[in-house]
């Protein structure tokens, strides 16, 4: 079998945004990987290892087992890889093209869709439940409908992975639901699922060497331009500023009793 593991190069710190575009300026910060991406990758790893995935494999359809990450992105994203090399993924896949800066998720998901297409659609694919820069958590549902395979959300707890399928609980708010189903699916993975592990020296430095798949645009099955990054992005970040709170409300100083009387009143209006 075969997994994959989505992860996004995101700011360290705060990044400056292009003031025409909205675009982010992703060089204008040190980037790093996408910390909710970390749990996305442990979770991989503990499937793998359930599953007995032995990279390199014969998976039966003619391709090999592996652990693979991937990610669109500036050429730096190439770290963020190394990280998930050093962390246990197998293999590699960086695209990567002018074409494809300013994306939202509608057209972030086409290129990871259409990459995945001709790479291969792995049988398990994997998403960290948000990214701490764009933030909108909506990647993995996006891309799982291009790919036409199931997405679970929210994976609070996984219960298994077995050949012949899986079953993951699933936080709803309110409530929890139990998920299972058979390959391909793709889960999203909270926090609460897994711990990630830290990488081992020796892993590290073997990271370093390991090959990365780098594709553009050309390598696309659909090299059309106009469906990728900003002009392939129906959505525009207009400004991003932080909200000022519209009433400046003086902080209280009162003991248990004031403010008991205060929520009394209020509650009574
Ligand atoms: P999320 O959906 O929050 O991330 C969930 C998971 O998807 C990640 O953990 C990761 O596993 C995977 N993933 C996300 N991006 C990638 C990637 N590039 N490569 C590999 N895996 C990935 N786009 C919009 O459509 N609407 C917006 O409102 C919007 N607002 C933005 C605001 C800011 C400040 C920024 C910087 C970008 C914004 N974008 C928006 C663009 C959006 O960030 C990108 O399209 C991005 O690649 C996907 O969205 P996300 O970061 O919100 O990912």
């Amino acid at each position: 079998m075969r997994i994959g593991v989505c992860v996004k190069q995101v700011p360290a710190g705060s990044a400056r945004m292009d003031g025409e575009t909205g675009v982010l300026i992703r060089s204008s910060a040190e980037g790093v990987i996408n910390p909710y991406d970390l749990f996305a990758l442990e979770a991989a790893l503990r499937a793998a290892s359930a599953l007995q995935i032995t990279p390199g494999r014969s998976a039966g359809d003619g391709a090999a087992e592996e652990i693979l990450a991937l990610t669109m992105g500036p050429p730096s994203a190439e770290r963020t890889l190394r990280e998930a090399l050093a962390l246990g993924a197998s293999s590699a896949l960086l695209l990567t093209d002018s074409a494809f800066s300013g994306a939202d998720v509608a057209a972030t998901s086409r290129t990871l869709a259409g990459a995945l297409q001709k790479y291969g659609v792995p049988d398990l694919l994997f998403c960290g439940q948000q990214t701490t820069d764009g933030d909108t958590a909506q990647l993995p549902f996006a891309l799982a409908a291009r790919l036409g395979i199931p997405a679970i959300g929210w994976v609070k707890e996984i219960e298994y992975f077995r050949e012949d399928g899986y079953s993951v609980l699933q936080e709803l708010s309110p409530g929890t639901v139990r998920v299972r189903g058979r390959y391909p699916a793709l889960f999203a993975i909270g926090r609460e699922a897994v711990q990630p592990r830290a990488a081992t020296l020796p892993r590290r430095l073997a990271a370093q060497k390991m090959p990365i798949t780098i594709w553009g645009l050309a390598d696309l099955p659909d090299p059309d331009p106009r469906r990728y990054g900003l002009s392939g992005s129906p959505t525009r970040v207009r400004k991003l500023y932080t909200p000022i709170p519209a009433i400046k409300t003086p902080p209280l100083r009162v003991d248990a009793a004031g403010a008991a009387s205060l929520i009394h009143q209020a509650l009574a209006e």
